[in-house]
This record gives structure tokens, C-alpha cells and sequence, in this order.
């Protein structure tokens, strides 16, 4: 049995704190089978808000943008939650846009709204429950299988 975990990073622009926190905190349970990375103020957040263990970086205007990148591209992060703010314009956008280039290149999921964030996590979740993978998955996603299966083990 395979027992690496999926290595999620978590990030969120200011606006989208509050439905990234919503988010984790209905989604904990498979989340708390999961390594979670964050930049400083979102680990900071859903750590106070769920209990789930988190490594965090620095704050993203400060590094943690490019810390999480760094990581991405030495194959260490497995999927990225990126909730970016579409509507307000951030003084580390170079940073928002490299680390959206290397989780590209490095062709690993990238969910940026709450609903590729569902779809993502189903994905997940189905390497728990088989079973509900033809109820939960969204047309044409049947075939993704995460790198990192996670384990029932405990
Ligand atoms: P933060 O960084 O979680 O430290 O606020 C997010 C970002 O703006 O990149």
C-alpha cells in the first residue's frame, strides 16, 4: 500500500481568505489526510479555523508566493489551491504569475475557484473510496489519478 499523502499548497488572496477557510473547513476530513503546505496569513487561518496541521511559508508578499514555486518545481507539491483575487490587483503580481508558470510546467493540478477546488478534492478523495469515484467526478475527469495515492492506512 502506497503511503506517501498528496502534498497540498494553499493560498489566498486577501478577498478570497474567508472562502478558502469555508472551503478547508468543509473539506477537512480528507484534508487531514493530506500534507498541507500555505503561505503565512492562509496556513496561519485555516490552521486557527479547522486544527488542521500546516507548514507555512512566509507571507506571499513577502516570499511566500516564490517559496511554494521553489517547491513546485523540485517536484515537492503535489497540487496547488490557489485562490487568487481576480477583481483586485496585488503588489507581488510577478510573484501570482511565476508560481501559476512553474505548477503549469511542472503539469500538476491547479484549482484557482471553489469548484475546481471540489473537483480536485474528489479526485482525492476517491483514492480513499473507490467506489465513489463514477458518483463525485465531473465528466471526462475519470482517467486522473494523483501521483501520490493516498493511504487508508493509520
Ligand atoms: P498570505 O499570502 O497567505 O500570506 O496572505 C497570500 C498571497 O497573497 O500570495
Amino acid at each position: 500500500m502506497n503511503l506517501q499523502k498528496q502534498r497540498i499548497a494553499l493560498v489566498a488572496h486577501d478577498n478570497l481568505k474567508p472562502t478558502l477557510v469555508k472551503w478547508a473547513k468543509e473539506n477537512r476530513h480528507i484534508l487531514a489526510d493530506c500534507e498541507l503546505f500555505a503561505t503565512g496569513t492562509t496556513g496561519k487561518l485555516v490552521t486557527e479555523h479547522t486544527g488542521l496541521l500546516v507548514s507555512c511559508f512566509l507571507s506571499g508578499p513577502y516570499g511566500g508566493d516564490q517559496q511554494i514555486g521553489a517547491r513546485i518545481s523540485e517536484g515537492l507539491i503535489d497540487i496547488l489551491i490557489f485562490f487568487w483575487d481576480p477583481m483586485t490587483p496585488v503588489p507581488h503580481d510577478a510573484d501570482v504569475k511565476a508560481l501559476i508558470r512553474l505548477a503549469t510546467l511542472k503539469n500538476i493540478p491547479i484549482a484557482n475557484n471553489q469548484s475546481t477546488a471540489d473537483c480536485v478534492l474528489a479526485l482525492v478523495q476517491q483514492q480513499v473510496s473507490p467506489s465513489v469515484r463514477h458518483r463525485v467526478l465531473p465528466k471526462g475527469m475519470h482517467s486522473f489519478v494523483p501521483r501520490h495515492p493516498i493511504s487508508l492506512a493509520h
